[in-house]
């Protein structure tokens, strides 16, 4: 790609909680390098069943305190609402003023329990308990939620959560723009105005691409697959052919216009910044 796309103003990161001196040494590393992008906030996952939530707020906690704006995610699939009440303050005494509020997975072999069923009960708790506190961002399917009874349903649903109160959306990846235009087109025609940013899943791991994207619904297209697939273990090639691949997808999407992008950087920081240059926007 040789053209430089349009400078996007809403860019994210998102990390997961490391579990180990070395992965926050390494997370470190990422952030600084990410950095250089000035993105307009990193955010931290969230597990559900209790996992990580400890690791959550010490990542946002370093990341505000190295200067730049974090977000933690919340999920409250598994939660009462004391403990997200708990949550919400210590996010509050923190400084942060951004969340990702999601319903969530639980773990497999974990019982499903707690207070909310879904997101949007979330994100109402979220304003009733803190008002205008929270810049909220809630998840948006363009392939559909894997769960929704119908495209239909997932769409009314997705409103639901925006009328409770988000602020923006970041999608779940996807490697066929279609899908994504199509969904804004939807939102659009249901009177859903809020910024729906793509989340971007840079290509670096083949079989755990596809592990992940049969779990969550993503579609990797067939044409794609089958290259991919047709690399064998050569990781080599198969980053560059996905750092190729998810350029030109941001590239197109860039110049249709949306707010941003969040790329799922899975801790790394070489691959996003790989698809940044070749956006021709590195030096901006
Ligand atoms: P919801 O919006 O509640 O939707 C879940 C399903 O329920 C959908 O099928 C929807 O159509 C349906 N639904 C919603 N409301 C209703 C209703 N009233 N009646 C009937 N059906 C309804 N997971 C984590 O555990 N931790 C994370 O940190 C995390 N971060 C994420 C970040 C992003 C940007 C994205 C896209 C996903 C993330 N996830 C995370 C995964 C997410 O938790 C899962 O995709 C989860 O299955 C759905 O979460 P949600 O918030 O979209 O749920």
């Amino acid at each position: 790609m040789t053209s430089k796309s349009v400078v996007p103003k809403n860019i994210s990161f998102e990390f997961f909680p490391p579990r180990t001196p070395e992965g926050a040494e390494q997370l470190r590393k990422t952030r600084e390098e990410l950095g250089v992008v000035k993105p307009l906030y990193f955010s931290v996952t969230f597990g559900a069943g209790g996992s990580t939530q400890q690791g959550t707020l010490d990542a946002v906690i370093e990341i505000k305190e190295a200067g730049y704006e974090a977000a933690p995610h919340l999920s409250c699939i598994s939660s009462s609402r004391a403990r997200l009440r708990e949550v919400l303050q210590l996010y509050i005494d923190a400084g942060l003023k951004r969340i990702v509020a999601l319903r969530g997975d639980m773990p497999s072999g974990m019982q499903r329990g707690g207070d909310f069923r879904y997101a949007t009960e979330l994100v109402e708790f979220i304003r009733a308990e803190t008002g205008d506190h929270f810049h909220i961002e809630v998840a948006a399917y363009p392939e559909i939620h894997p769960q929704a009874r119908s495209a239909h349903d997932d769409l009314c649903n997705f409103k639901r959560k925006v009328d409770a109160g988000a602020n923006g959306a970041i999608t779940q990846y996807f490697f066929n723009t279609d899908a994504f235009f199509r969904f804004i087109d939807d939102c659009e025609r249901l009177g859903i105005t809020l910024p729906i940013v793509p989340g971007i899943m840079p290509i670096t791991n083949y079989s755990q691409l596809a592990r992940f994207s049969d779990m969550c619904g993503a579609e990797i297209p067939r044409w794609l697959r089958k290259r991919l697939e047709g690399f064998g273990d050569d990781r080599k090639s198969i980053r560059a052919y996905g750092e190729e691949v998810v350029s030109r997808m941001c590239d197109d999407l860039l110049k249709a216009g949306i707010p941003g992008l969040h790329f799922y950087t899975m801790n790394q920081s070489a691959a996003t910044l790989a698809i940044w240059k070749n956006l021709g926007l590195a030096a901006s």
